[in-house]
């Protein structure tokens, strides 16, 4: 089959690759309908995240099943479901503990698409294997639009984990999400404002994004990243700017929780750590582990309080994926 590969930054190119087939009774075969860029794709293809070799590109798709082994019972040939980019068993005791992302029964960092980590296969082409299909397949609701919840595999769980569970503990707070050009700024914007945050911040940003941010419901602050600013309960890095990160952790009330999703490819990042020990501060930064907050997010979507394909910038047909992807600008949405 014709499989999209990333060959190097900014030349993607369709190669023939085997076709991938059910090597377990627990595994399922799918074929992708509908293709997100996420946030990290677009540096890769800018040349703006380190990658060396070429790959299977493309992890974050909504798929149709075509095949399940004998011992699947959640899914079946025809279903629509969203796959999430990372492998796990749901079984072991981190997939227990909502730790997904870093499960025992697989090498570490198993994913679809990506130069890092064990490449399960790109979704760009006419399959892919899902090893534990119960486990990882969440079935998307009628109603629901496949390519309105492309990203549903990675950059909305990504979005979600910084303000849903927050919000959870701290019902009505305001939100400062530190903003670049990454879409997981806008997710997390709709989704505070559909779980009842009394208001989102939005400080930096690209003008694309920040014009974005305000169509959601932000309200717009400095373009630049100021020393400090709130202080906020809950604050959100999305910027990948050092400048963005100090300002989040600064901006985060005494005992408040902040949340960087940012990737800093830098060995090492300035911290302010006096200032977040004398406050007290809660800060998160890891990879999403992407599969337990899917079912979740779809009711959000399936109840039309959450609106993911608000955030689509650029959608492509399957054909023109090579060139569509090469040129993207923002999230960019590819369907059959
Ligand atoms: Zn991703
Ligand atoms: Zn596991």
């Amino acid at each position: 089959m014709q499989q999209l590969n990333f060959v190097e930054p900014g030349t993607l190119e369709w190669r023939e690759a085997p076709e991938p087939r059910l090597q377990g009774a627990g595994e399922a075969l799918v074929r992708p309908l509908s293709v997100a860029t996420c946030d990290l794709d677009k540096l890769l293809v800018r040349g703006l995240a380190p990658t060396d070799e070429p790959f299977p590109f493309g992890h974050e798709c909504v798929a149709e099943v075509t095949d399940v082994g004998d011992a699947v019972t959640s899914v079946e040939p025809g279903d629509v479901v969203s796959v999430p980019f990372q492998i796990s068993c749901g079984e072991c005791d981190r997939c227990r503990r909502g730790h997904t992302g870093n499960c025992e029964r697989v090498e570490r960092m198993a994913m679809y698409g990506l130069p890092m980590g064990t490449n399960y296969g790109g979704f760009l082409g006419d399959a892919a294997r899902v090893p534990f299909a119960d486990a990882m397949l969440v079935p998307v609701p009628d109603g629901v639009e496949p390519s309105a919840v492309a990203s549903l595999s990675d950059n909305i769980p990504d979005a979600w984990r910084t303000v849903g569970p927050q919000l959870a503990e701290r019902p009505g707070s305001p939100v400062l999400i530190s903003a670049s050009g990454a879409t997981i700024a806008l997710y997390a914007t709709s989704i505070a404002l559909a779980l009842g945050a009394g208001r989102v911040d939005v400080v930096g940003g690209s003008s694309w994004l920040r014009r974005q941010a305000e169509e959601l419901g932000a309200t717009l602050l400095d373009e630049q990243f100021p020393k400090r600013l709130g202080p906020y309960p809950i604050t959100v890095d999305a910027s990948g700017d050092p400048a963005g990160l100090a300002c989040a952790l600064r901006s985060t009330e005494p005992d408040g929780i902040c949340t960087s999703i940012g990737i800093y490819f830098t060995e090492t990042t300035p911290v302010p750590l006096l200032e977040m020990y004398t406050k007290g501060v809660r800060f998160h930064t890891g990879r999403v582990h992407a599969r337990p907050a899917m079912p979740e997010i779809l009711e959000l979507v399936r109840d039309k309080r959450f609106h993911p394909q608000r955030v689509t910038a650029e959608t492509a047909a399957w054909d023109d994926a090579a060139d569509a992807i090469a040129g993207h600008r923002a999230k960019l949405v590819i369907s059959r």
